[in-house]
């Protein structure tokens, strides 16, 4: 054979592997297919297969994503200042909408200074190695954010991970890190699997023990945690105790896409000057930036959505376990409702689908085994006749695979 038939073939075999691995993935089932929407989001859409249904798993809490004051916005920023920058931020990608939004971020959040990144998985994966390095300490809630992984991968610190949310743990690997030169501890404020909230105040109070920065990524509370929605550690009372915050824009807050980073003014200053992800990547649009702008400015003047949002939880929480579902306790608009087998969530959420409602089952890898469920996520935009139908298709599915009586 000649070398050029050689690397021709062995091409070949690259291609052919990738396809029996996706053929693996089929056939265990863990494939993921895409359903297709041809409507805007909401608590309702059109897919292309022309069916509308009740949609039950965006993470459009406060019902932004498809709303017309908000797409107005986005149509008034992209007017005023154009489709696009074709720069990042130092060169020549900063506008005045861009400076704005992030003192709103600032301020609602109460924090000193805020950076705006594309996504925030690129704030999570630009926020650690700039600050942190060998002699330093991440010790990492084990239920975190993929992104969190990858940025704590990124950077050269000593890592400690400690069990979700468990404050025993926390304590030990807090010990365990005693000779580095910073501790910072990491963890989503809300787990999004489970809708299970970081227990902040008990995090707080070992930072302070152990003498160490507290970081919170808020992609699942930013907008409707907290008494005026400000998240996690609102309602943990314990805003002014938090050093960083990562959240998005792209949930609650309006749901294009876009993240943040908030923090003291020496944090994001350095975060402007080493952060890859903001360094090397487009600004934000100018369209995403003045329509959260126009949403920050929304949720500071009225709690209303918020309010709406937590109304809704409660009713469907209390609804969904008096028909005898088992659902993972708590408050957040994440509800998951517990099926147990993966197969078994496969089958409930395709008879949901029928019967009209959008839910997506998550089973291994994405949860332990045996933890498979449906994950509901409550909107604000939510009407209770659709909460009811949708309910009135849990207990039919229910029913049928012999899950409840
Ligand atoms: C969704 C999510 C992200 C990623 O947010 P994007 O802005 O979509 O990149 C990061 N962290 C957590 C906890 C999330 O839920």
């Amino acid at each position: 054979m000649t070398a050029d038939a050689n690397k021709t073939s062995k091409r070949n075999e690259f291609f052919s592997e990738l396809g029996g691995k996706l053929d693996t993935l089929r056939e265990q089932g863990l494939y993921k297919p895409e359903r297709v929407i041809a409507s805007r989001q909401g608590s309702s859409v059109t897919c292309d297969d022309g069916r509308q249904l009740i949609n039950l798993c965006a993470n459009n809490y406060l019902g932004l994503s498809g709303d017309e004051a908000t797409v107005q916005a986005s149509i008034a920023a992209t007017e005023k200042y154009g489709y696009g920058l074709s720069s990042v931020r130092f060169i020549c990608g900063t506008q005045t909408v861009h400076k704005q939004l992030e003192k709103a971020i600032s301020s609602f959040l109460g924090m000193e200074d805020t950076i705006l990144y594309a996504a925030a998985f690129d704030a999570n994966g630009g926020v650690f190695e700039p600050l942190f390095d060998e002699q330093d300490a991440i010790i990492s809630d084990a239920l975190n954010h993929a992104s969190i992984i990858d940025g704590i991968r990124l950077c050269k610190a000593a890592r400690y991970r400690y069990a979700n949310n468990d404050m025993a743990d926390l304590e030990l690997q807090l010990q365990a890190a005693a000779d580095k030169r910073h501790r910072i501890i990491v963890t989503d404020g809300v787990f999004s699997m489970d809708g299970t909230i970081a227990k902040l105040n008990e995090i707080c109070d070992l930072a302070d023990k152990y003498d160490a920065l507290v970081m919170i990524d808020e992609c699942h509370a930013s907008g409707f945690m907290g008494a005026t929605g400000r998240g996690t550690h609102e309602h943990h009372n314990v805003m002014g105790r938090i050093d960083i915050i990562t959240g998005t824009l792209g949930k609650a807050l309006g749901g294009a896409m876009g993240g943040f980073t908030a923090a003291r003014k020496e944090v994001i200053d350095t975060l402007r000057q080493k952060s890859r992800p903001y360094l090397f990547s487009n600004t934000l649009a100018p369209s995403i930036a003045g329509a959260s702008l126009s949403v920050l400015e929304r949720l500071s003047s009225s709690t209303e959505l918020r309010d709406r949002l937590h109304a809704n939880t409660a009713f469907f929480r209390k609804e969904i376990a008096e028909l005898g579902f088992t659902i993972k306790p708590g408050t957040h608009p994440v509800v998951p409702v517990m099926l147990f087998d993966a197969p078994v969530a496969q089958k409930f959420a395709a008879r949901m689908y029928e019967l009209g409602v959008l839910v997506t089952g998550f089973f291994y890898p994405v949860v332990p085994m045996g933890q498979a469920r449906v994950r509901v996520q409550l909107s604000a935009a939510h009407t209770t006749e659709q909460l009811k139908t949708a309910l009135t298709a849990f207990a039919q599915a229910g029913r049928e695979l012999g899950l409840i009586k």
